[in-house]
């Protein structure tokens, strides 16, 4: 729970990762050809030869038809319709020869033109065109930081921080101490880690970071008493220096080459480490950890309290490896925890403990197509968050560093035990520190920390948040700009 952290002297420069932009596919459509049916020879069944063509049929045109080879020769009774038959003029086949502008049988996609020309209609409306009123452009809501620090809540991450999309290679690596061995085999304390590491970054990223875990099952006898490690955890310098000596036992067998993070379980029996923090390297020799010519400047450390944890320990710490804060304020009386039970990054063993919404985001598990960046009075319909499609986060910007947000939390996987189902309303804070003892807290769940139930309200400055309705695939809130 506890993390170190050492700033970067210098602003870096920010990188921009191309998977952040939105992948809106929707205006791709109408070039996308149709499927082409599958032929299926030989032996199969040969029921289906009596089936229809499987082309791609065109639908008939709608067009006036050309004065072609057979044009109709109505009788008194009848007319030439639009596609060019004869139909009854009595009108005792309403649908007979129908222009796709008639009120029965016409086509939805077809309208008459000023000129009262049957024309096909220019273009689709907006999927979502309630959305439109009061929803400004993303940027808006890509809070900023005055001053870079090793770990934020702004957009853009911190450098030196893990990738947060594709694999994550970390090599695990497993110690005791002279005056302490291990009681346990590597594979049995392996076992408190993975795979429900694995599995949580799965679910939490929608498939966008595959955690791989690398053991290397031995262990490793560090030189000192676990006593000097505990105190050595204590400053940034000791740990890296903690978690070299573990990687440079095991250098020789282990290959560090593509390498992004090196995790040093610490034998859960030395209950002198009672537990185990994060390394927020910054690059270089003196901010890293080297080997075969790697420099890695992500590392953990694990201590006794793993045992307490269990598999939701790492994922908390590696939240840090991602540039994550801490949500809870162990300094600050009476205020524990910003935004429990919503958040693991705040409480472990917390009944929701996953990742909220705004982080997913900047994480980018979420696309920008999946916020809504609010500026006006707007009605939003946000999907559960444990659900990977819909809209699932309402953001509204104070300033470039300050935003509400809003999203749905519902008893769905690592939400399951969540008491109270609802609106989650929340601030981000890029300015108010990094959580632990450090600031005021970069995030806090308002209403007491409850979820907002259907029905109920809440304001904060000017903004007034109404959860409308609920159904089965989502919540109805409403955000309203007061002047
Ligand atoms: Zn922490």
């Amino acid at each position: 729970m506890f993390r170190r952290l050492l700033y970067p002297l210098a602003f870096f420069t920010l990188f921009v990762s191309v998977l952040a932009c939105s992948s809106n596919t929707e205006g791709n459509e109408s070039s996308q050809e149709p499927e082409p049916s599958v032929q299926v020879n030989g032996d199969t069944d040969s029921a289906d030869k009596t089936s229809p063509e499987p082309t791609a049929t065109p639908e008939p045109e709608p067009t006036a038809t050309p004065e072609s080879e057979e044009t109709p020769n109505c009788g008194e009774d009848e007319y030439e319709g639009w596609t060019g038959e004869c139909c009854p003029t009595d009108g005792s086949n309403s649908n007979c020869g129908v222009s796709p502008c008639h009120k029965i049988g016409g086509s939805p996609d077809w309208e008459y033109d000023d000129n009262g020309e049957c024309v096909e209609k220019e273009s689709l409306p907006d999927p979502e065109p309630q959305q439109l009123s009061g929803i400004q452009d993303i940027s808006a809501c890509k809070l900023t930081i005055d001053s870079e620090e090793a770990i934020s809540l702004a957009y853009e991450r911190p450098t030196y921080r893990l990738d947060s999309t594709g694999p994550v290679e970390t090599v695990v690596l497993f110690a005791d101490f002279t005056d302490v061995s291990a009681t346990q085999t590597t594979e049995e304390v392996f076992s408190i880690i993975s795979p429900g590491a694995e599995d949580f970054f799965f679910d939490q990223s929608y498939g966008r970071l595959t955690l791989n875990l690398y053991p290397h099952h031995e262990w490793l006898h560090l030189s000192g008493q676990a006593a000097n490690y505990s105190e050595a955890i204590k400053t940034y310098y000791g740990h890296r220096d903690f978690i070299q000596e573990a990687m440079d036992l095991a250098d020789a067998s282990v290959d560090f080459t593509g390498i992004d993070s090196v995790l040093v379980v610490s034998t859960p029996n030395a209950t002198q480490v009672g537990y185990g923090p994060t390394m927020i390297g910054f690059g270089g020799t003196e901010g890293s950890l080297i080997a075969d010519g790697m420099f890695i400047t992500n590392g953990v450390t694990s201590g006794a309290d793993l045992t307490y944890w269990g598999d939701l320990w790492y994922p908390h710490e590696m939240g840090h490896s991602l540039g994550l804060p801490d949500l809870y304020g162990a300094s600050i009386p009476g205020r524990a925890g910003f935004t429990r039970p919503f958040s693991l990054m705040d409480d472990i063993g917390s009944s929701a403990p996953g990742y909220m919404g705004y982080s997913r985001w900047i994480l980018k598990w979420l696309d920008d197509t999946q916020i809504a960046c609010i500026n006006g009075t707007t009605t939003v319909s946000l999907t559960p968050l444990a659900i990977p499609e819909g809209l699932k986060l309402a953001l509204i910007p104070f300033s470039q560093t300050h935003a509400l947000a809003v999203e749905s939390r519902r008893q769905i996987g690592y939400d399951s035990d969540l008491a109270r189902e609802g609106a989650v309303v929340y601030l981000v804070n890029t300015e108010n520190g990094v959580g632990g003892s450090y600031g005021e807290g970069p995030m806090e769940v308002l209403n007491d920390a409850q979820a907002l139930l259907p029905g109920e309200s809440l304001t904060y400055e000017n903004v007034t948040v109404t959860f409308e309705e609920t159904s089965t695939e989502a919540d109805i809130i409403q955000i309203q700009i007061n002047e």
